[in-house]
């Protein structure tokens, strides 16, 4: 993954015979970022002195001025890219500015000369060339030519060559897929084998380009073009392919509409700009902006086919072209301005890389022949993917003598054939789960008989500390009784003051069994006082006999 801002170039148109120079200088820093003065004369004709700015600065990665020619500029900034979407990242180039400042004479050249073969000619053959260098992989290019006017696509590369009228051209719709991946729809991708076919479909697009526009109303300025070479690579026998493109893009002119204050006078931000245009500041801005969360690329078709180069998985590179005669003074530094935002956005190029699962199939298939083929030289036999029915029933004969053998030391031999060893596995399982049954219905029934017999014990016990509390409450009545009997025999003899043997005998007695049956319920106490009950007189709820 490769982070990094979109890089800003700035061309300075050469002046014509009859243009008046702006003002400017330009500072080309080898080392760090060049920058650009336009000097903004003060206007004396007002009459006073106006403390408007004069000097404007702004930074680009470098300045081609006028007197720069296509080969500096496409080896300063085509190359780079060009190397970057040969090694599978996307790429883009995309030259900005007003009408007349240079962009189709940077992006695709001047018709003239030889030597005025702009970018797109110059990266088609630096591509083609590279790709006959490396005989590691095997590509495959198409290129594709867009041309976005009034929010209406067109393929440039119509092979009828009937068009006489963009709109007689076929229209280009945008499709958006789940993962709003932009597809552009009725958009042919052409594929060029070499150079000189690419060449041809670049002329095709440029001819109807030019067909279609009448001076009426003047489309090359109003319409966006985007040329692109598709490039996908792969090494012999991989299934991984990587897919990469680069576009090369020719926007419509930034022009402000309406202007007020012309000739570098009153310098007025824009009033109208082409409305697609303005949906790309728009964008630009949004992500210029930190913490923007949506940025209306929806807007326009434009922004929507150059999503990925902007904000996304691309290496991008803007080219400001300044026509920096006086009476161009403000589009140059309003372009200046747009250019010194784009500078802020950061992208994130990935490399493209998929695999094609149809190769891969077709890989993984000869891989299984291969093995099997080795298989079959390595064991001498020929393999299916089921065992015989004769195999089977060896099988089983094998082990049912393994499994009756007694000697600890004896095994299963079943060869090195993976089939046969997994049915034996399945097998032994299988016996095993069937042995293992009858054990487990006793253990069941085992567990109930317990639980049953857990039961009547529980139920004796609760039956026995019944009785044992039923004694306990008898005792404690007898002894209560004995207690009421003791007071009144005791009273008797002081009445009577008078005593006779047999009386004290029985008060003895009397004594001896009341602290006997005082004592806690016991077994013994329990015998006791039943031998007592029997010799004193029972009371009626007493009279069932306790056993
Ligand atoms: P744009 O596409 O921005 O409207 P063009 O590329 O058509 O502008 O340029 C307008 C005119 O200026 C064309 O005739 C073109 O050949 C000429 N021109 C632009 N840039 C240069 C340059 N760097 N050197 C020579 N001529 C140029
Ligand atoms: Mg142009």
């Amino acid at each position: 993954m490769v982070k990094e801002t979109i890089r800003v170039y700035a061309r300075v148109k050469p002046l014509g015979r009859r243009q008046q120079a702006g003002i400017y200088s330009v500072d080309n820093d080898e080392k760090s970022l060049s920058s650009l003065e336009i000097i903004v004369p003060r206007d004396l004709a007002d009459g006073f002195v106006n403390n408007k700015q004069e000097s404007y600065k702004f930074k680009f990665q470098r300045i081609f001025d006028q007197e720069a020619k296509q080969d500096v500029v496409f080896d300063n900034i085509a190359k780079p890219v060009a190397e970057c979407v040969l090694a599978g990242y996307n790429g883009t180039i995309f030259a900005y500015g007003q009408t007349g400042s240079g962009k189709t004479f940077t992006i695709t050249g001047g018709a003239e000369r030889y030597s005025d073969r702009g970018i797109i000619p110059r990266t088609l053959s630096y591509i083609f060339d590279q790709l006959q260098k490396d005989g590691s992989k095997v590509y495959t290019t198409h290129v594709s030519y867009l041309e976005i006017y009034n929010e209406c696509g067109y393929d440039l590369l119509d092979p009828r060559h009937e068009a006489s009228r963009l709109k007689d051209l076929p229209k280009v719709t945008i499709m958006e897929d789940p993962d709003q991946n932009i597809h552009l729809k009725n958009l042919s991708l052409q594929q060029a084998t070499n150079e000189e076919e690419a060449l041809n479909l670049l002329f095709l697009g440029d001819t109807n380009r030019m067909i279609a526009e009448t001076p009426m109303n003047q489309a090359s300025s109003r319409s966006h073009c985007i040329f692109t070479i598709h490039i996908s690579s792969k090494e012999p026998g991989s299934a991984t392919i990587r897919r990469s493109k680069l576009h090369l893009v020719d926007l419509a002119g930034s022009e402000r509409v309406a202007k007020t204050g012309v000739g570098g006078h009153i310098l007025t931000e824009a009033k109208y700009i082409n409305l697609s245009l303005h949906h790309l500041e728009q964008v630009i801005i949004a992500l210029a902006e930190k913490n923007r969360s949506h940025i209306p690329y929806r807007n326009s078709m434009m922004t929507s086919v150059l999503r990925d180069s902007l904000g996304g998985n691309c290496m991008t590179t803007m080219i400001a072209t300044l026509s920096i005669d006086r009476r161009n003074i403000d589009e140059s530094i309003s372009t200046c301005r747009f250019a010194q935002r784009v500078a802020l956005i950061k992208n994130e190029a990935v490399l493209n890389e998929e695999i094609d699962p149809t190769l891969m199939i077709i890989k993984l298939k000869k891989e299984i022949q291969e093995l099997k083929d080795e298989l079959v030289l390595v064991t001498g036999k020929e393999r299916t993917s089921e065992l015989s029915q004769e195999e089977l029933l060896k099988l089983d004969e094998l082990i049912e003598t393994f499994l009756e053998d007694n000697d600890p030391d004896s095994t299963l031999d079943v060869g090195a054939d993976m089939r046969k060893i997994k049915y034996c596995f399945i097998h032994l399982k299988q016996l095993m789960n069937d042995s293992k049954m009858p054990d487990k219905k006793l253990l069941l029934q085992h567990n109930s008989e317990e639980k049953d017999s857990n039961k009547e014990v529980g139920e004796e016990l609760k039956k026995l500390k019944e009785l044992l509390q039923q004694r306990d409450n008898e005792i404690n009545i007898l002894v209560n009784m004995l207690k009421k009997e003791k007071k009144r025999a005791q009273e008797g003899l002081f009445q009577l003051n008078a005593a006779s043997a047999g009386s004290t005998v029985l008060e003895q007695s009397l004594c001896v069994n009341l602290e006997e049956s005082q004592s806690p319920a016991s077994s013994s106490s329990l015998k006791e006082a039943k031998d007592f009950s029997s010799s004193v007189h029972r009371p009626p709820f007493l009279s069932r006999q306790t056993g």
